[in-house]
């Protein structure tokens, strides 16, 4: 046997040798990760968990709520909690419902969001259907106290079951899912100190999409709908966003 033969030989040990080395890793890793060894039943048993498990909320409501205290001694977490939850559960209905008329707790800038959805939704042939709404937990994780403008982010983990009527999709029944939405309220003090943030506040033309730039304009600068103007020194729900 030559040098050459016993140095290839060496090289197929080896990789044989780190192969076996990898299957033991990767069954000892899924059996920390999933208790078991088998990877594909540990990911399929992970999903079931994420199912029905509620998302977690990283809440620091006891660490905001005396800061916003400060600056707003009557504002009601209590209140707004309930607000914020009812808001998720309208802007749900409004999706089943293809409707925002009763929506009646959301800004226009919310109601745009929906409407959004709904058309996509009607475009791709979809019909949502939510059941068995339940709303964990609602904390604040933010409070900014900008130039002229307030902001609360709040955190809701939501579970619900999903069923969509589709003609394109086939129909997914009775799915259990989890879900955490992001909610900001707002307090705009003043809206000429505000202006140079309007893109950050989120208002959108309800007719043309546009950006507006300037909150207190009167009409769309772009296709001159007429614009809701904005509440001022009043805490209203400006956005609802869904986390990933
Ligand atoms: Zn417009």
């Amino acid at each position: 046997m030559g040098v050459t033969q016993i140095l290839v030989l060496a090289a197929c040990a080896a990789v044989v040798g780190s192969i076996a080395y990898i299957v033991v890793k990767v069954r000892r890793a899924s059996r920390m990760l999933f208790g078991t060894a088998d990877i594909l039943k540990g990911i399929s048993q992970r999903e079931q968990e994420e199912a029905t498990t509620p998302k977690s909320v990283s809440g620091m409501t006891s660490l905001m709520l005396p800061k916003i205290h400060e600056d707003f001694p009557g504002f009601n977490w209590t209140e707004w909690k309930h607000r914020c939850e009812n808001t998720v559960r309208g802007y749900l209905e409004a999706i089943e419902q293809q409707d925002t008329k009763s929506f009646t707790e959301a800004s226009s800038e919310l109601k745009r969001q929906a409407d959004l959805q709904i058309s996509d939704d009607r475009e791709r042939k979809l019909h949502r259907h939510f059941d068995e709404i339940t709303v964990y937990q609602t904390e604040i994780t933010n409070y900014t106290k900008g130039e002229g403008l307030c902001t609360i982010l709040v955190q809701s983990s939501v579970g619900y079951v999903c069923t969509i009527d589709g003609q394109e999709e086939p129909a997914v029944k009775d799915k259990r899912e989890q879900h955490r939405f992001d909610i900001e309220i707002v307090y705009v003090q003043d809206l000429s100190k505000v202006g140079a943030h309007a893109t950050s506040f989120g208002m959108n033309c309800r007719n043309c999409g546009a950006p507006i730039t300037d909150l207190g304009a009167v009409r769309c600068p772009y296709c001159g709908e007429a614009l809701e103007p904005v509440n001022i020194r009043v805490w209203h729900i400006n956005k609802l966003t869904e986390r990933a």
